[in-house]
């Protein structure tokens, strides 16, 4: 038992605490009422990021959920589909937003690590006739959370989208991890971004910011973006004082998510070792990406994810029970290599036990 210590809280990386340069950035932001739009922090912070994605124009919202449900309300009207992977966030973690908000269904395509190629695409838009649904957006997830916190290739981003236009539709990237993206693989972020009409970003996961996600695209994209936030219930007004802590997150927190994906790897590498657990088969074939793992507990064990991630928290480690047997641990920075160290130990202890 720890006692007194934080515990390490590999849960996700949202449970960031914000630095302390962070909240004084906070403390110094200019502000306004940006519903009526006249918050020079949230300006700035939508500028800096449309030009950082090299988009017309960018909207800042309260969270990575509502910046994917504007763009898809921006983009589809009732009764469209769309195209995504089985495994992405807006299927599986936006409480059926596309339905509830903008009328839309969504078709599941399948991949390994979260991933799909164009030829996925191609089969699975609709027929143009009176039975089918309009295919109307391909929603595309970079790093893909699921999947592991995978990459896509820039190839392979190509491949998908360009599928999808070839039949007229429109593309939206899930962005929320897209900083991870971009430092793993030394794609520039604009990169990404060019090839889609809507690009939505969290400030809030490894950027560690405590609120916020922007949502960037064409300037008529995001007019109606900028409506339906208000219609949503995400405008807000003196929302400088939240844009603030993802400036300085942006200036300060980028090139340190190398320092969450070497951590992802040396916890991967202790877990491969561990006697009773595995990778998961994804990142067991492909190494760990980014700063997610995900591992499975061996039939044998007896432990389910949820006794697992019990006998960790009694450790002082905190870890996340994803599938009866599996967890998911995130890194991030508010861990760092000690507290790896520690998680290490922990997991070996309870898997010895
Ligand atoms: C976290 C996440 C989001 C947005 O989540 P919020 O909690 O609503 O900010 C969207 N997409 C992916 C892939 C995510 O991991």
């Amino acid at each position: 038992m720890n006692t007194g210590e934080r515990p390490v809280d590999l849960r996700s990386d949202t449970v960031t605490q914000p630095t302390a340069g962070m909240r004084q950035a906070m403390m110094a932001a200019p502000l306004g009422d940006d519903v009526l739009g006249d918050d020079p922090t949230v300006i700035a912070l939508q500028e800096r990021m449309a030009a950082h994605l090299g988009k017309e124009a960018a909207c800042y919202v309260p969270s990575g959920t509502m910046a994917n449900q504007l763009a898809i309300r921006a983009l589809c009207g009732a009764g469209d589909e769309i195209i995504a992977h089985a495994d992405s966030h807006i299927i599986h973690y936006e409480t059926g937003a596309p339905a509830a908000l903008s009328g839309c269904m969504v078709r599941a395509v399948c991949g390994p690590k979260g991933q799909f190629r164009g030829a996925d695409v191609l089969s699975a838009i609709r027929p143009d006739n009176i039975h089918a649904p309009a295919s109307r957006l391909l929603s595309v997830e970079n790093t893909q959370n699921r999947g592991g916190g995978s990459v896509w290739p820039m190839e392979l981003l190509r491949d998908v989208t360009s599928a999808a236009r070839s039949a007229g539709l429109l593309c939206h990237l899930d962005g929320a991890r897209l900083w991870n993206a971009s430092i793993a693989s030394g794609v520039p972020m604009r990169e990404y971004a060019a090839i889609f009409d809507t690009v939505s970003c969290c400030f809030s996961k490894g950027l560690g910011a405590p609120v916020g996600s922007i949502i960037a695209g064409d300037k008529a994209t995001i007019r109606k973006v900028v409506r339906y936030r208000k219609m949503f219930g995400g405008a807000m007004r003196q929302s400088g004082v939240l844009a603030a802590a993802c400036a300085y997150a942006m200036q300060n927190h980028v090139e340190r998510l190398r320092d969450d994906h070497a951590h992802a790897r040396r916890l991967a590498d202790a877990i491969r070792e561990c006697p009773g657990l595995s990778l998961s088969p994804e990142q067991r074939e492909s190494g760990v990406e980014t700063n997610i793992v995900y591992f499975d507990l061996n039939d044998g064990i007896g432990m389910d994810g949820q006794g697992m991630c019990a006998a960790l928290e009694a450790q002082g480690v905190r870890m996340l029970p994803t599938a009866a047997r599996r967890v998911r641990a995130v890194t991030h920075l508010d861990v760092d290599s000690a507290g790896i160290d520690r998680a290490i130990r922990a997991i070996r202890s309870v898997v010895r036990a």
